[in-house]
């Protein structure tokens, strides 16, 4: 659907001429060179030095007090069961408690002691951008690499010593692209999605380490308001605000970041009539000054193809069950608001609000292009932005303007 608005999307591409990334924060243990796998298809040691930026993300969003309030939940919530019988975590005061969040930290240092990061062999088919399993050898690959190849475990803490792998694309991107033609937006959608990976399986590790899992292995919710548990994406929504892919899904596996980035978010309409379903569009703009139109991008009123919920990354998280009403959110992420991650000021800013007002907002999309695809019972309808510089756009701002000007006139 977004290709239908392509002169809008092109607008989202990045002018090239950023600041480079400014973070002086180190890196964390977890991610030292030392815990990454050895053997075949593993160059960690020929590209750590380019990862670092991204190395150096992933260590803010699991050291900084206020981005450390998830794992803190995940860890010292109560375990209830919802009406369906599904489990949550339930907050509790302590929770959010600067003890707490001491313990989050020892605990999490004590989980960089086992973890073991490692890439994808170029045997692995599947479609993934991570995956973390209980122990390495759960992986089917695990029989390629030799014993001495894995970093040892140097804690007994753990109730499991889980392993992530990531993305081949990576590995490629790093060792052949980075060198050879990648753009600075490139360099930085590779950097902030390498981040994002490591922080989603992360996320997944951690509670395998700590023992959050029922008798069956199975994740709980991490909230009550949650549809379906995946905690990775949980992290994702509640830590950077979105639910981050490229727009071409194959960089996964050749490395090629040239595609932009985009978040999605699904959100089921909630009953209660139009104020909700109103209220969950006003939260899904995010703050967009703009002003919305439903009609496409010739500026005709037309009917959208009908999409299921599930066909959007993410919605399985937020949705029951074949929903057929939902609201879904498309934003473009420009280049920009990647880079803004990368820059130290920026961080300075969030642990200002932190220190001062206990608040945790992760930069908005503010100006983002984006569509709003609703399905509600009847057919399906698209909202987005208008852009004063588009032709198309312009004339319907104008006709807008116009009717109003009549309006007051009459009155
Ligand atoms: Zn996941």
């Amino acid at each position: 659907m977004l290709c239908e608005f392509d002169w809008h999307v092109q607008q989202e591409k990045g002018s090239g001429n950023y600041p480079l990334p400014s973070l002086t924060n180190p890196i964390l243990p977890m991610f030292a060179i030392d815990r990454w796998a050895t053997g075949p298809g593993q160059h960690t040691r020929e590209i750590y030095d380019r990862m670092r930026p991204a190395l150096q993300l992933a260590s803010l969003w699991l050291n900084d007090d206020h981005c450390l309030l998830w794992f803190s939940h995940l860890t010292f919530g109560e375990w209830r069961a919802n009406a369906e019988g599904k489990m949550y975590i339930s907050s509790t005061s302590y929770s959010a408690s600067p003890m707490a969040l001491q313990i989050v930290k020892a605990k999490l240092s004590e989980f960089g002691k086992v973890i073991i990061f490692m890439f994808f062999p170029s045997s692995y088919k599947e479609h993934r951008w991570g995956t973390t399993v209980s122990g390495k050898e759960h992986f089917s690959f695990f029989h390629e690499y030799r014993k001495s190849d894995f970093p040892p475990v140097l804690s007994s803490e753990g109730v499991r010593n889980p392993c992530i792998a990531l993305a081949r694309g990576f590995d490629e991107f790093f060792r052949k692209l980075w060198s050879r033609g990648a753009t600075v937006d490139d360099c930085y959608r590779a950097q902030f999605m390498l981040a994002c990976v490591l922080g989603h399986e992360v996320a997944h590790a951690y509670a395998m380490f700590i023992g959050q899992f029922d008798s069956r292995g199975r994740e709980p919710l991490w909230s009550a308001t949650e549809k379906h548990a995946e905690l990775g994406y949980s992290w994702e929504m509640n830590v950077i605000g979105h639910v981050i892919m490229p727009i071409a899904d194959d960089a996964h596996k050749n490395g090629c970041f040239k595609n932009q980035l985009n978040a999605t978010n699904v959100q089921t309409a909630l009953p209660g009539g139009n104020g909700n379903r109103l209220s969950v569009i006003h939260d899904l703009k995010e703050g967009s000054r703009a002003e919305f139109t439903s009609r496409d991008a010739s500026g005709n009123r037309r009917s959208w193809p009908a999409l299921n919920a599930i066909d959007f990354r993410g919605a399985k998280w937020s949705l029951s069950d074949n929903s057929p009403s939902f609201i879904a959110s498309i934003h473009i992420i420009p280049v920009p608001w990647v880079v803004c991650w990368f820059q130290k000021d920026v961080w300075a800013s969030l642990k200002a609000r932190w220190i001062h007002h206990s608040l945790y907002i992760p930069p908005p999309l503010t100006k983002a292009f984006m569509i709003i695809y609703e399905r509600n019972g009847g057919p399906a309808t698209i909202l987005r932005p208008l852009n004063p510089r588009n032709r198309v756009d312009a004339k319907i701002l104008e006709n807008r303007r116009r009717k109003e000007a009549e309006l007051s006139g009459i009155t």
